[in-house]
């Protein structure tokens, strides 16, 4: 992926890198959103996508932008910059959710499934480049499951907004370190059937993303 950051070679895990230019950089509207959707393909989002969609979870549903066989007819830098529950959750447990958030701060004129941003703009703080393939999958193979395992409809949906209402929050409690930790116990307690992830999580953390 083209980026915008350097890597730092110094972390293992970091092929997202946490090294964020000091320099000014001329963007525009265009290759944000381009950098934004190749950073959450290069995550594997799409495995994800694909198990809450079929659960009736799309994050499109009722959009006027939307088109029946063809997809998104508004590209835009709100909806590119938005991470749902599950996909902020992956970025959280990679600790690479403040990185993300870093970076989209930047981007000015985002609105509600459309944008002003100008067309061409300056950001300071770079994206990183993610290597999640194989997490993503894991999540999404537990969500499979779950979603087979549990016969409500949209269990895994609720699953989705409960997760981002406790990480939203821990944004909301910077400086409480009990809330903190309560938030986080929350988080583990509403994750701890991503059996699969979990263990992807591990392996990636020790040797950083597979090399296939
Ligand atoms: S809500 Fe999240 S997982 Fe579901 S389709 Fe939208 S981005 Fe994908
Ligand atoms: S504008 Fe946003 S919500 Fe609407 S179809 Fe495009 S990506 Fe989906």
């Amino acid at each position: 992926m083209s980026s915008i950051m350097k890597s730092n070679p110094s972390h293992p895990n970091s092929q997202a890198s946490n090294e964020i230019s000091s320099e000014m950089h001329q963007i525009s509207r265009l290759s944000v959103i381009d950098l934004g959707i190749r950073a959450l393909q290069e995550a594997g989002s799409e495995h994800i996508c694909k198990v809450c969609i079929a659960n009736g979870g799309s994050c499109c549903n009722g959009c006027r932008h939307l088109v029946n066989g063809l997809g998104c007819q508004l590209r835009n830098t709100s909806c590119t910059a938005w991470l749902c529950g599950f996909l902020k959750y992956l970025l959280y447990e990679t600790g690479q959710l403040q990185e993300w958030n870093y970076f989209w701060e930047q981007v000015p004129g985002q609105d509600y499934r459309e944008d002003f941003t100008p067309e061409v703009f300056f950001v300071e703080n770079s994206l990183p480049t993610y290597s999640f393939g194989e997490l993503s999958e894991a999540l999404a193979a537990d969500l499979d499951e779950l979603a087979r395992a549990h016969i409500a409809i949209g269990f895994i949906i609720m699953l989705r907004e409960k997760i981002d209402k406790n990480i939203d929050r821990l944004d909301t409690c910077r400086h409480d370190v009990k809330k903190q930790a309560r938030i986080k116990r929350n988080i583990k307690v509403l994750s701890s059937p991503f059996r699969r992830f979990r263990l992807a999580l591990r392996e990636y953390q020790l040797n950083g993303p597979s090399s296939s």
